[in-house]
């Protein structure tokens, strides 16, 4: 009686462990996915330009790049980071950001996107 007692009283013990486990794992898993589309909703300049998320991935990009312009190894100077595709902002892929100079990024949006502004992400 005594051990099935102990039992019954280590297993209540672990089930509550196991669901508070749960429910931190829940909340971390919701306010990843709040800030996921926060992310994907704020206004693109200047609120999501500020984030701390989009500044570690442009230093990625800007990192894999060798800190060169992507388009001409020479041009290292003004770098800014180009997004090929906003489909996954708050969460992109390196193949959805391309680092750009100035020069070469206001020719990227002029003459291959015909929108003269770039999002001056440098
Ligand atoms: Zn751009
Ligand atoms: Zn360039």
């Amino acid at each position: 009686m005594t051990n099935a007692s102990e039992f019954k009283n280590g297993r209540v013990q672990l089930e509550l462990i196991t669901s508070q486990e749960e429910a931190t794992t829940q909340l971390a898993a919701f306010e990843v996915i709040q800030r996921c589309y926060d992310l994907q909703t704020m206004p693109y300049r200047p609120d999501y330009l500020d984030t701390p998320e989009w500044a570690q991935r442009r230093q990625m990009a800007l990192h894999d790049a060798g800190y060169r312009c992507q388009l001409n190894a020479r041009h290292w100077r003004n770098l800014e980071v180009h997004h090929n595709t906003y489909d996954r902002r708050g969460a992109e892929l390196p193949k959805d950001l391309i680092v750009l100079c100035a020069d070469c990024h206001r020719h990227v949006h002029k003459f291959i996107m015909g929108d003269p502004t770039t999002e001056a992400a440098a």
